[in-house]
């Protein structure tokens, strides 16, 4: 047993299995940077056999990311397997992650295979992994609520053939604390072969224990590796947050005795850029990351922070990357202090030409708003990549009228299919209008599951930034846009979860 606890990132594969949370290539690749940045150990960049695009995301992560291992999921057949390791092939550190469900009800309904065929595919799919790879990793799907004997003989055998990593899920975050911990402890303890791996806990956030049963899953049972996602982000109510485990970890070391790589000053730069990727809004009340978590930012317990920070503070912001809301750029600002600024903020562009469009979208903006903030900028940056996807739909202008007692009229031109197009509809409001108008013309058919509208910097003066989140044909997606206007914003959001929907592809379900 190491005093290193590995942190495994599984938001651009776990997370982005939640409804609405699909990234593209480009997105996927900008997050992973990030995690980079973060000195995330793991980084698990997808599911290479669900789908092509998935492929090439995994590819593409593979061949980029220098300081992370890189991981890839597969299912335990040879096929999946051979998948993920093409994907992997340009990574520095790959590791291959395969996966067979052990618990009665799984492999009953929904693999119908007996126990013993389960423990035989399990043997197979690890031998076989560990000819592509010499890290694999090996997750017995339901886990917490498998058999124990039964779990020890398939953990026992799929070391014996040579699987670094045993990762117990709790799939369906059913865990409590203290009995995950020693679930965790038991099969140490029962399996002869269990100091041959590193053991991991992988919880889901049903019951809000997530965070609480990983660290028990670490603490009581001695696992050195979690599994956890930026913002908690995943299916339902969300899988094990990095930030949580990774500040309690360090805050309380004193209890953990544990180092981590992680570089903490980016977690909230990687935060941002998850939720205005997704569209998965932080709550202002999120451990960490949450506008409201540090007390200096929450008023009423700012006269005891002045008089001694530690009254209310165990962390400090600035060490999350908390900076105060500052005048960062202005109107006059130039192209070197914008790609500075850009560089502080751990933002990396691509290309040249990326930056000089991004500079662009930064003057339009200074001109119509006098201070620029740093959200500002990274919501410029989204702005900017989300417009890199194959864009059927952009936006151009948009002039809307309302007045009391009058029905909101709105009139929009946005390119649809590389066409100008004018799109004219009343609504019950301008941000209603705007999108009839839109719909008119795109006739998507699409149900609108969600609108949300934030402020990005706290007051009226700031930018909106509106989440869509749209639903066709059992998809569902999200679209993000900023802008001073929330009209705008709304339209912006619009138009990008149609692009969205119009070039997501299916793909196969993935563990949970
Ligand atoms: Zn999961």
């Amino acid at each position: 047993m190491t005093d290193q606890l590995i942190i495994f990132d599984t938001t651009l594969r776990d997370g982005e299995q939640s409804p609405g949370a699909s990234m593209t290539r480009d997105e996927k690749l900008r997050i992973a940077r990030q995690l980079e940045r973060l000195k995330v150990d793991v980084i698990e960049a997808g599911f290479p056999a669900s789908s092509n695009g998935d492929f090439e995301a995994v590819q593409a992560i593979a061949n980029a990311i220098k300081d992370s291992t890189v991981c890839g999921l597969s299912r335990a057949n040879d096929r999946d397997i051979s998948r993920a390791a093409d994907a992997l092939a340009g990574a520095a550190r790959a590791r291959i992650h395969t996966f067979i469900a052990t618990s009665p009800l799984h492999m009953e309904k929904k693999l119908r295979m007996t126990p013993e065929q389960v423990l035989e595919q399990a043997k197979l799919a690890v031998r076989f992994a560990r000819n592509k790879v010499a890290d694999v990793e090996f997750s017995p799907e339901d886990g917490y609520r498998s058999d124990v004997d039964f779990l020890c003989r398939v953990l026992e055998a799929v070391i014996a053939e040579g699987a670094t990593t045993i990762n117990v899920p709790d799939t369906v975050g059913y865990a409590v604390p203290e009995l995950y911990g020693h679930f965790i402890k038991t099969l140490r303890e029962r399996i002869p072969n269990s100091d041959k791996a590193i053991w991991s806990v992988h919880c889901h956030n049903d019951l809000g224990m997530a965070v609480a049963n990983s660290l028990a899953g670490v603490k009581i049972g001695g696992a050195r590796q979690v599994e956890c996602t930026i913002n908690g982000l995943g299916e339902r109510a969300g899988n094990c947050s990095l930030e949580e485990i990774v500040m309690a970890v360090k805050t309380r070391k004193d209890y953990f005795g544990l180092e981590l790589n992680i570089d903490t000053q980016h977690i909230v730069a990687a935060s941002r850029m998850v939720s205005q990727t997704t569209g998965f809004v932080v709550q202002p009340n999120k451990a960490v990351v949450g506008a409201n978590a540090f007390a200096h930012a929450s008023g009423i317990h700012q006269d005891g922070v002045l008089k001694a920070r530690d009254t209310y503070e165990i962390m400090r912001a600035e060490d999350v990357g908390w900076t105060a809301n500052k005048i960062v750029l202005g109107k006059l600002s130039g192209r070197n202090a914008f790609k500075q600024r850009l560089q502080d903020l751990g933002v990396s562009m691509d290309s040249e030409a990326d930056l000089n469009a991004a500079f662009l979208r930064f003057k339009e903006l200074a001109d119509r708003k006098a201070e620029i903030f740093d959200e500002d900028i990274l919501a410029l940056v989204s702005a900017e990549q989300q417009s890199n996807v194959d864009e059927q739909f952009s936006f151009v202008s948009l002039a809307q009228h309302s007045e009391t007692g009058e029905q909101p009229k709105a009139r929009i031109v946005f390119t649809m299919h590389g066409k100008e197009v004018v799109g004219e509809s009343g609504g019950n409001g301008p941000v209603d209008a705007s999108l009839k108008a839109i719909e008119s013309l795109v006739k998507s058919g699409a149900e609108m599951v969600l609108y949300s509208v934030n402020a990005i910097s706290g007051s009226t003066e700031s930018q909106g930034e509106v989440t869509v989140r749209l639903q066709n044909a059992g998809r569902v997606v999200n679209g993000v846009g900023a802008d001073p206007d929330i009209v705008v914003a709304s339209a912006k959001a619009y138009l990008g979860a149609l692009n969205k929907l119009h070039s997501q592809t299916e793909r196969v379900a993935a563990q949970g």
